[in-house]
């Protein structure tokens, strides 16, 4: 595969594309971040460069299917150069700010018992290029967005190095220019990862998936629990937040009867103790033929009465993006087939 231009920084392309003088690379870099996708297009370019590169392609995939929920959260499917399909989510809340909620592997190796993408399986990391590419579609398609979440299909921390040369591109001020601050990463628990990451001092957000804070019932629906022990993932956060100074979001899937009783309560109580964290409740989503029962709106209260009674931050997150499988969890693809019909619950 041939390097995608989406993957690279304004001195990177003018490396790639042999560029003389060097501020030409910057305008390639600027038209690419403002959504051009075609050499042609980049009128300030002079002419006989725009027709020697004019054969040369912008982006490396395209939407091959798009649904928006009712409550406006919107699902693109991406055909990528080898023929994998991912998904992107796009996320906008009450105060109409959008959220890009992306991808980082196409399926996921985790296999996290209660998540549709662990279904899939692993089929490959994403390229720093593929991730900023889902950035531009989204956008071209819903405009400005301002935040972005890494908690699309795959787990980031295993693709570490492309997710952060990603962020670096995405932040870069003659693109995208979206502050750090802006960007969560999210991590099933890989602790060696939440290391590197802190150690990069990247001011980004952490986002961790505990789902429970009991270690066997941690271990049944996690398998990274079973090699990283519930003590190794809070040294890591600790390690992550006395570099970093950070609150973490703790991410919580609520399922009924798994992980909602009292003593689930008191356990989270112990693990976040020396953090400084807040627990995300996330009513578990329904995905077909997976285990696990949604909990009803009293038990998600009466849980999070239980947290705030054990003086834990908590918020609820709301359920966007259910109707076109968009929701935490519910993303996944068929891959290869000519419709790229969406495999979860419709
Ligand atoms: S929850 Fe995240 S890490 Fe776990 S299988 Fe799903 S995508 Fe992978």
């Amino acid at each position: 595969m041939k390097p995608l231009l989406t993957g690279m920084l304004p001195d990177e392309l003018a490396v790639y594309l042999a560029m003389k003088p060097e501020f030409r690379a910057k305008q390639v870099f600027e038209w690419i971040h403002k959504g051009i996708t075609s050499f042609q297009e980049m009128t300030n370019l002079p002419q006989d460069l725009r027709e020697s590169l004019k054969d040369v392609p912008v982006l490396s995939s395209e939407i091959s299917k798009e649904a928006v929920s009712e409550d406006g959260t919107s699902k693109i499917t991406l055909k990528l150069y080898d023929g994998s399909f991912i998904e992107s989510v796009l996320l906008i809340d009450d105060t109409d700010r959008k959220t890009a909620c992306l991808s980082s592997q196409a399926g996921c190796a985790m296999g996290c018992t209660f998540c549709k993408t662990a279904t899939m399986g692993l089929l490959r990391n994403l390229t720093a290029g593929e991730i900023v590419e889902q950035f531009l579609h989204l956008q071209a398609k819903y405009g400005n967005i301002s935040n972005i979440v890494f908690m699309g299909m795959g787990e980031p921390m295993a693709n570490l190095d492309e997710v952060i040369k990603s962020i670096e591109i995405l932040h870069h001020p003659k693109g995208q220019n979206i502050g750090l601050r802006k960007i969560t990463i999210s991590t099933s628990g890989i602790t060696r990862k939440i290391r590197e990451l802190a150690n990069t001092e990247l001011p980004v957000r952490l986002a961790v998936s505990l789902i429970s804070a009991d270690e066997s019932v941690r271990e049944e629906l996690m398998p990274v629990a079973g090699k990283e022990p519930l003590k190794q993932l809070k040294e890591s956060l600790i390690y992550f937040q006395r570099k970093t100074k950070k609150r973490i979001t703790m991410e919580y899937v609520l399922m009924a009867g798994i992980n909602d009783r009292k003593e689930d309560a008191i356990k989270l109580r112990h693990f976040v103790d020396d953090l400084k964290v807040i627990v995300n409740i996330i009513p578990w989503n329904p995905v077909e033929d997976l285990p696990y029962q949604e909990p009803d709106e009293k038990t998600v209260n009466s849980f999070i009465t239980m947290l705030e009674d054990l003086s834990i931050p908590v918020t609820k997150r709301y359920l966007k993006g259910r109707s076109v499988n968009g929701a935490c969890g519910q993303l996944a693809v068929l891959q290869n087939s000519s419709d790229s019909s969406d495999t979860s619950r419709t």
